[in-house]
């Protein structure tokens, strides 16, 4: 199985004619409350990609801890580590202008109080995919249990911040996308970039590279994959849609030229409806466009 260790939050989005300047008090139009987070993303994702998932994360005692887990209660995800803090629920306040910029504020509110011993027993886990929205030393913590339990570990470097070395040596593979590897690894070609990241740990870095698809580079060589040509609505949650589906596979024993092909289609799928969750495939569809 599949255990995602990660944050969830509800997303308050409000279009606006423009973002507000500071001092100003725009009007905007109806307000909409959505499941969110990176961790509860991926966990939706990898769930309706056909795995078995567990979700060890944080909500408060408020009314937004319903809104924040719906989907990963709809989609089957195991909630047994799920922990209710005396905090407030992670919240997203997002303005979308007319122009389809958005201006994001994140309250973390209960994901910020995640601790080590919150984490649940991780054997059995057979992948544990993490991102960076929690405090680092539960990432680090994860990572290093189930590195020692066997598991594999995936890393999504998002939001991309410096990465300790330690960490980086319990990762097995690593996920960025092209913003996320120039803040991790620096200047230079992608694949330069890439192969930097190979030598302080894990063995495989995937690149995710939007319209042009993604890249996997190993100690043995170098998986291209083209994007599958779809008509883009909104790009929201195509990251962690990739990310999700890709653990899913490797949890199915795939091998990484299969796994990123399903995971390629799986983002690109995600890409052409609104919202993060709600876009995100199922094993069925993924399944249909690859036979396709
Ligand atoms: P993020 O959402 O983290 O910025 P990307 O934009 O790289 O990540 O998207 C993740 C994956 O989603 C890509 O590797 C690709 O498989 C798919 N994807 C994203 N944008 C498109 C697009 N315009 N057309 C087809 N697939 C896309």
């Amino acid at each position: 199985s599949v255990l995602v260790v990660g944050s969830v939050n509800a997303d308050l989005i409000v279009r606006a004619p423009h973002i507000p300047a500071p001092g100003e008090t725009v009007l905007g139009g109806d307000a909409i409350a959505l499941p969110g987070g990176k961790g509860a993303n991926q966990a939706v994702a990898c769930a309706r990609a056909g795995a078995h998932v567990h979700f060890c994360g944080a909500v408060g005692h408020d009314a937004f801890a319903a809104i924040a887990t719906a989907n990963l209660r709809a989609d089957g995800v195991n909630l047994d580590a799920l922990h209710t803090l005396d905090a407030p629920t992670g919240l997203a306040l997002i303005t979308v202008s007319a122009e389809g910029e958005n201006a994001i504020t994140v309250a973390s509110g209960a994901n910020a109080h995640m601790t080590p011993g919150h984490l649940p027993d991780l054997h059995g886990t057979d992948v544990l995919l993490l991102q960076l929205e929690l405090p680092l030393s539960v990432v680090e913590a994860a990572a290093q249990q189930a590195k020692r339990a066997g598991a594999h570990v995936l890393l999504n470097a998002a939001p991309a911040r410096t990465l300790p070395a330690e960490l980086l040596q319990h990762i097995d593979t690593l996920i960025l996308n092209e913003g996320e590897l120039t803040a991790v690894a620096g200047a230079g070609s992608t694949e330069t970039q890439a192969r930097a990241l190979l030598s302080r740990g894990p063995h495989t870095v995937i690149v995710t590279l939007g319209g042009d698809g993604s890249l996997a580079v190993t100690a043995d060589g170098t998986h291209q994959q083209a994007a599958l040509p779809v008509n883009v609505v909104d790009t929201t949650g195509a990251g962690d849609t990739f990310c999700g589906a890709f653990a899913a596979a490797l949890a199915s024993g795939q091998p990484l030229p299969d796994a990123l092909r399903f995971a390629n289609v799986a983002g690109a799928l995600a890409t052409t409806q609104l919202g993060a969750q709600a876009a995100m495939p199922t094993h069925a569809e993924i399944q249909a466009h690859l036979s396709t």
